[in-house]
């Protein structure tokens, strides 16, 4: 399928399918805003639940926290925000639409009109969203919407250190809504102004940073192939020294081949102990950590893995996306990890049928406590494989009228599309042992 199809297709798919809606549609939508539906917000939950398994539940040293989205100002002076968290505008003279000056074409034309030349000089434009706390809009009352969760971590570092009695190395890992006054959003959720990040600061003795950028590039990169991104689909590019950020001595995103070609999707940066020093020195507040067993005492370096869980589910969507043709007909299926699959199970009545039906509910109710499940009993058998193989369901169970006798169900495979006959009584188990990674 040519590349560009297949973003058009998956968005199509979406909106279809009850994945991702354009945001306020019925007032013909919201500039880049997205709503997920009643299929999307399970495969991001799923996505944010597959992070948080890997990066805090199967860890010793990461615990969790969730912070506020809005916080004390001076926190963003602090961490350089309100300075430095900026992108390159250029506007078109021609046409008037604004560019981020980092992401325009080499050919110097303007991406709307196709003039050349046309572009003013860059301005700095500061992508925090600015908001009043309280009655009165004044200079004193100004607060921002974050624009990542990080610093919600930083500030806390001293009542989570102490509370949890962690040592470097460890971790804190945060989900949570981020804001950014995006430029030039857009590709769908790839980039929005109002998004969901999931990221974990990782505390280490200040000697230690950059073995451990090297160990967190490796373990994420790890992870999106555990979860089916193929491996040629992914690549590792470090940063020239010139795109760093303010706070970091070295980033590398991870890139993932987008329709439209190489784009970041998550970044793992050496925060050093840049977030640490300047809370320290802006608030007052002694952010060091000592270390008994070597009597010694210093700010700890940070490593820092950020990845957007909408942008996350893009890649796997795209990944997962396929079509092929079987018996002449084609057939579009998501080919996702059942780890990360919305529904997990789909419980098929073979035809509506007073005799059926009961059976079919008893089987939904065995199975719903362990599974995600669909019990869907309307129009054809084969079409309701095909709703289910687009949603990318890994198993369909079908009560048909030998069941009614022989207590057995038909357990269909998504991806090959064989089925085997397996008693009811069998049913969870077999599932849980299928559908387990
Ligand atoms: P870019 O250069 O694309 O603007 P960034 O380098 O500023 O991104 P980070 O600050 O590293 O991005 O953000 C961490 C992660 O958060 C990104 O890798 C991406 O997955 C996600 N992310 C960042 N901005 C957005 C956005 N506007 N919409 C959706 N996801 C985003």
């Amino acid at each position: 399928m040519a590349k560009p199809d297949l973003m058009e297709r998956v968005v199509n798919l979406s909106k279809r399918r009850g994945l991702v809606f354009p945001s306020s549609e019925i007032y013909g939508g919201f500039r880049s805003t997205w709503d997920y539906g009643p299929v999307g917000v399970l495969l991001k939950r799923n996505v944010k639940d597959a992070w948080w398994r890997t990066m805090v539940q199967l860890r010793d040293d990461v615990v969790g926290l969730d912070a506020a989205i809005l916080m004390h100002p001076r926190v963003w002076e602090a961490s350089g925000h309100v300075q430095a968290f900026t992108d390159p505008l250029v506007d078109c003279r021609n046409c008037k639409e604004r560019f981020r000056a980092d992401h325009l074409p080499e050919s110097g034309a303007c991406p709307n009109c196709g003039a050349k030349g046309s572009f003013t000089e860059a301005r700095r434009f500061n992508l925090m969203f600015e908001t009043h706390v309280g009655p009165v809009e004044d200079d004193a009352s100004v607060a921002y919407l974050r624009p990542e969760t990080a610093q919600g971590i930083f500030v806390n570092f001293l009542n989570v250190q102490t509370t949890s009695r962690k040592k470097p190395p460890f971790g804190i890992a945060q989900i949570g809504k981020a804001f950014r006054n995006e430029i030039t959003p857009g590709n769908f959720i790839f980039r929005t102004r109002e998004f969901e990040v999931m990221e974990m600061e990782y505390f280490v003795p200040p000697e230690d940073g950059p073995r451990w950028y090297e160990y967190w590039c490796q373990e994420r990169l790890r992870w999106f192939m555990d979860l089916g991104i193929p491996e040629d689909e992914l690549r590792l590019r470090p940063h020239d020294p010139d795109e760093l950020s303010h706070y970091s001595t070295g980033t590398s995103d991870i890139e993932f081949a987008y329709p439209w070609g190489w784009g970041e999707l998550e970044g793992v940066a050496n925060r050093t102990d840049y977030d640490l020093r300047r809370h320290s020195e802006y608030s007052g507040q002694d952010l060091s950590y000592y270390d008994q067993d070597a009597d010694r005492r210093y700010i700890p370096h940070v490593i820092e893995p950020a990845l957007g869980a909408d942008r996350c589910m893009l890649a796997f969507l795209l990944a997962a996306y396929h079509e092929e043709e079987v018996r002449g007909e084609k057939r579009t299926l998501l080919r996702l990890d059942p780890r990360l699959a919305p529904v997990a199970v789909a419980v098929l009545p073979l035809s509506r049928n007073e005799r059926l039906n009961p059976v079919a509910h008893e089987v939904a109710d065995l199975l719903r406590p362990r599974f995600m499940i669909d019990l869907d009993d309307a129009g054809s058998i084969g079409r309701r494989y095909r709703r289910q193989d687009e949603v990318g369901t890994p198993r369909c169970v079908t009560v048909d009228f030998d069941t009614l006798d022989d207590r057995a169900v038909t357990v269909r495979d998504r991806d090959s599309m064989s089925q085997d006959r397996v008693p009811i009584d069998k049913l969870v188990q077999h599932l849980e042992e299928q559908l387990s990674a």
